[in-house]
């Protein structure tokens, strides 16, 4: 069966859209821990991130410092947080989390509560700072 993300790459589920290549998809974490909280995939499922290979791995990589550098002008913040869990949805995924505070990146404090139209303008803006 394939994972709730391949089918948000298969635009059976819908999301919100930061950023796409050939190979990558990035769009905002549904429960998100802090504004513009960012999930960038690769379009292939693999579910760990460290059993891609090392091609995939680097590509993975260079995606997500891309959307990065958008998010980080899009959302005020001192930095972008970086963290993979990968507890929840068996298909490697790079979390990008705006931060001003090391509590910032905490996965257990209560998620905002953003409605879809917040979370579009959100990802709209992020996407307008993504080459
Ligand atoms: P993890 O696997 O890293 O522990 O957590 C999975 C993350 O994916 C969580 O932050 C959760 O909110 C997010 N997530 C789970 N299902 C969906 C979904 O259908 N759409 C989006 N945009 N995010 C999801």
């Amino acid at each position: 069966m394939s994972s709730i993300f391949s089918k948000i790459v298969a635009g059976e589920i819908p999301c919100h859209k930061v950023a796409e290549d050939d190979r990558h998809l990035a769009f905002l974490d549904i429960n998100p821990v802090a504004e513009g909280h960012t999930l960038v995939i690769p379009k292939k499922e693999v579910d760990y991130i460290f059993n891609l290979e090392e091609d995939d791995y680097a590509a993975l990589m260079k995606f997500t410092r891309k959307v990065a550098a958008g998010l980080e002008e899009a959302i005020p913040c001192k930095r972008i947080g970086v963290a993979v869990i990968g507890l929840e949805v068996p298909h490697t995924h790079v979390h990008l989390v705006p931060i001003s505070t090391e509590g910032d990146l905490s996965f257990t404090k209560p998620k905002l509560k953003l409605s879809h139209e917040e979370l579009g303008k959100i990802a709209a803006k992020i996407a307008a700072k993504i080459n």
